[in-house]
């Protein structure tokens, strides 16, 4: 009996030590109201006091934002907020926050991008500032080193005059995989509106050289091919569609559609992926559909055809790096497509025809209702896996759905039934 204790004991302290303390889920707002478009991505840590300052720095910007834009005087043209981050934990010791803020306007006669940083030291417990991780005797070394990497990389556009007045001691830092990564506002050091980033390898400071720095993850290539699921053509089908994750949500929302036999398409943000790829393989490999929806939720018709691809690029690849295939259908942001985006990318643009509103309606009895009185043979419904409410709304509406004598198939099975039906009613 004694041993057996034993065991149990050391079971429970395995289980607490494999866990680490430092995870963080990923906040989401995307709305779109008369005036403005909005998304926002930033990370829940388990930390308050960094929780307590982004949150801060969110809500301000979301409440100036719209108290500025979304007024009368805007009815000709919509502006933009996109929030977007950057997490690190590096060996449990510091753990780095970045937001990237950008408002802009239709007619891009506004472009505004801010960077708001917050760098926290675990093991002090409190904020630090980049000249905490400098050794005295390397301030100066470190300084050159950086205004040298901006003149290498940034030489046209950036003004020499401006650096000699950096402030070192507020610069807006993060950590990543081998490096420290530095961003300056261009508004600062040079005669645009973009951020400016270098990088220094993170074995180049003293003080950060004993931490245990991990490599870049390698591609995960060990994905299987997905189930392929019998389709009746007699009989009606209708694609679920989910946009903006994936989410802390998005596995109930799989497990509901598992346990129904039931699939869907998932149209996914690039920035998300590497934080929920465990989510992606099991969603490919359930035999569901994962579609591009930008990198991190840009207006995407609004931008120029470089903007737009390197929004869809980043995340086709992102995706291929752990399913081993990329998506084949785009779904642009805020549903707005024009004749650019289209001659600008392969993919084929994917829109629906039933909108639960899912993103406005806090009721689960709102939401299926909207997609139940709407819903008929072929219809692509439009839902959310970032609420919770979604997930619940799911577990009620699939089943329904099933009942009412429609399969749940994903968009590429959707377009493989209509085009045989579209045969045999031309034989007939
Ligand atoms: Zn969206």
């Amino acid at each position: 009996m004694k041993k057996f204790i034993t065991i149990i004991f050391l079971l429970l302290i395995c289980s607490c030590t494999k866990k680490s303390n430092y995870d963080y889920t990923i906040k989401t707002i995307i709305e779109e109201n008369t005036n403005t478009v909005i998304a926002i991505n930033y990370p829940i840590t388990n930390i308050v006091k960094i929780n307590k300052e982004l949150k801060k720095y969110v809500n301000n910007t979301y409440d100036t934002f719209l108290k500025n834009y979304n007024t009368i005087s805007y009815l000709d043209k919509k502006h933009e907020l996109n929030i977007d981050y950057t997490y690190y934990n590096l060996d449990n010791h510091y753990i780095s926050t970045i937001l990237f803020k950008h408002i802009s306007s239709t007619d891009q006669s506004l472009v505004l991008n801010e960077v708001f940083n917050y760098v926290y030291d675990i093991k002090k417990q409190k904020q630090i500032k980049f000249t905490d991780i400098l050794e005295d005797d390397e301030k100066d070394y470190i300084k050159s080193l950086i205004c040298n990497l901006l003149v290498d990389k940034y030489s046209s556009s950036i003004d020499i005059s401006k650096i000699a007045n950096i402030d070192y001691e507020n610069l807006n830092f993060s950590f990543s995989g081998e490096y420290v990564n530095i961003y300056f506002e261009g508004k600062s050091i040079a005669n645009n509106n973009n951020i400016l980033e270098i990088n220094i390898p993170l074995t180049y400071f003293e003080k950060l050289q004993n931490l245990n720095i991990k490599k870049n993850i390698e591609n995960v290539t060990n994905y299987i091919e997905p189930n392929i699921n019998y389709i009746d053509i007699e009989k009606p089908v209708v694609a679920l569609t989910f946009d903006d994750g994936p989410s802390k949500y998005t596995k109930e929302i799989l497990e509901t559609l598992k346990q129904n036999n039931s699939n869907a398409t998932f149209f996914v943000l690039g920035n998300k992926i590497d934080d929920y790829s465990d989510t992606i393989i099991e969603m490919y490999n359930m035999g569901n559909e994962i579609g591009n929806h930008s990198y991190n939720h840009r207006w995407l018709t609004k931008l120029s055809e470089e903007e737009q691809r390197e929004q869809i690029d980043k995340t086709q690849d992102v995706i291929k790096k752990y399913i081993g295939t990329s998506p084949i259908y785009l779904r642009p942001t805020y549903g707005s497509v024009n004749s650019k985006l289209r001659k600008n990318t392969n993919l084929e643009i994917i829109l629906w025809n039933v909108d639960t509103k899912d993103w406005k309606y806090k009721k689960v009895d709102t939401i299926i209702n909207n997609a139940l009185k709407n819903v008929k043979d072929g219809s692509i419904i439009l839902m959310h896996d970032t609420y919770q409410r979604t997930s619940e709304a799911v577990k009620i509406l699939v089943p329904q759905l099933i009942k009412d004598g429609y399969q749940l198939v994903t968009i590429s099975e959707l377009k493989e039934v209509q085009k045989i039906k579209n045969k045999l009613n031309e034989k007939r």
